[in-house]
């Protein structure tokens, strides 16, 4: 697998970084259930470490979710969802000193920009969004709800919010931050110079495969492996997984290129030699499937270890999570109301 990371442009000058202030870095996810290994690879990874050099914005988007996911069972799972997606961030090295997490549908400016973006961008455009079309089908809508394929235009207004400058964000989403690029250059060319243009981060593995083989890895499709699970679930989650499906018996060679065991070895395992080593056997049919498994649920094990401690550290703090959901929210809903005023000002939308 070739590894190749677009990283966007990072403050060198630190005098500058000091007076002038600093940018900000906008992502997130959808309320819908927990964090996974896909999560992590696609965008979680970056936050952690881009959350030292930029102000981090970590949304919980459940206005995102409606979208596909609109019933009132969906939509009484959201505080649930919302205070673990949290707790997996923080246990992932997410500083919450540094970062701020904040729930959409508490700051109502941001569906008053919504639409007044939705005349920056055409239909056919957003038409031609590939991961909408997907998103409909696995939705089980025959037909395109007008919020699904407004996603973009409402992802636009999360980014912009806040004057993002940086999105971490897995493949499924690198069209939608296009559609943002072209939002707030039409907005600026219009109306003037008020928003940035968000550069999109790209991760090293910009989709994760899930177990079962699928493209993938998808809370909805149930092929994950939880950043929360606990050794005993990752092991019977990785013994279970799909591998090379001509290899019948141990001494068959087998592929490893696009193989979901050796793409997680590959991400996940730290050591390299054993990687190597597993990879060259497996070639010349050399080495079983339960020895590969296992090395590689032992490796996700070791990877995950920190989190768990984490995790225990968080979770000895009652109400913790709550209270940076609240301060967070209230903390963004301030800069929201200010960069709304300054859209409308410079629209010349003035009340009068
Ligand atoms: P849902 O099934 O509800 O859409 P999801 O698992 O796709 O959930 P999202 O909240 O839609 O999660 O996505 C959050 C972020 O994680 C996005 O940046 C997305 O690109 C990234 N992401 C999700 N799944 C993967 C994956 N398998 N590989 C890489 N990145 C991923
Ligand atoms: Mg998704």
């Amino acid at each position: 697998t070739t590894r190749t990371t677009v990283t966007a442009d990072v403050p060198t000058d630190v005098t500058s970084e000091t007076t002038a202030p600093r940018k900000r870095m906008l992502t997130g996810d959808r309320p819908t259930g927990q964090l996974h290994l896909g999560h992590y690879v696609g965008s979680i990874e970056n936050r952690v470490r881009l959350q030292h050099e930029y102000e981090a914005f970590f949304i919980i988007a459940d206005l995102h979710m409606l979208t596909t996911k609109n019933t009132r069972a969906d939509i009484d799972q959201v505080s649930a969802n919302a205070r673990a997606m949290v707790l997996d961030q923080l246990s992932a090295g997410i500083d919450p000193a540094k970062a701020t997490f904040y729930l959409q549908s508490a700051i109502p400016e941001v569906t008053e920009l919504n639409t007044l973006f939705q005349n920056l961008v055409t239909v056919p455009r957003l038409e031609r969004v590939p991961s909408l079309k997907d998103m409909a089908r696995s939705a089980g809508k025959d037909e395109m709800p007008y919020g699904l394929l407004g996603y973009p235009v409402l992802q636009a207004a999360d980014i912009l919010c806040v004057k993002g400058n940086v999105v971490p964000v897995g493949k499924d989403n690198h069209s939608h931050v296009e559609v943002t690029r072209e939002i707030a250059r039409r907005f600026n060319s219009l109306y003037g110079d008020v928003f940035p243009v968000p550069e999109l981060v790209e991760s090293e593995i910009t989709t994760l495969v899930g177990t079962d083989g699928q493209a993938k890895m998808s809370k909805s499709i149930g092929n994950t492996i939880l950043l929360a699970d606990d050794a005993a679930a990752v092991r019977k989650k990785v013994g279970g997984m799909y591998t090379d499906p001509n290899r019948v018996r141990a001494d068959i060679p087998g592929t490893v290129e696009g193989n979901p065991v050796f793409v997680y070895h590959h991400a996940f395992n730290d050591d390299a030699a054993e990687v190597a080593d597993l990879e060259e056997r497996y070639r010349a049919g050399r080495v079983g499937d339960v020895e590969v498994k296992e090395k590689l649920a032992a490796a996700i094990n070791r990877f995950l270890e920190p989190m768990r401690e984490r995790r225990a550290e968080y979770e000895s703090q009652p109400g913790l999570v709550d209270e940076i959901i609240v301060e967070g929210t209230e903390r963004t809903r301030d800069e929201v109301r200010a960069v709304t005023a300054e859209v409308k000002k410079a629209m010349g939308i003035t009340g009068t």
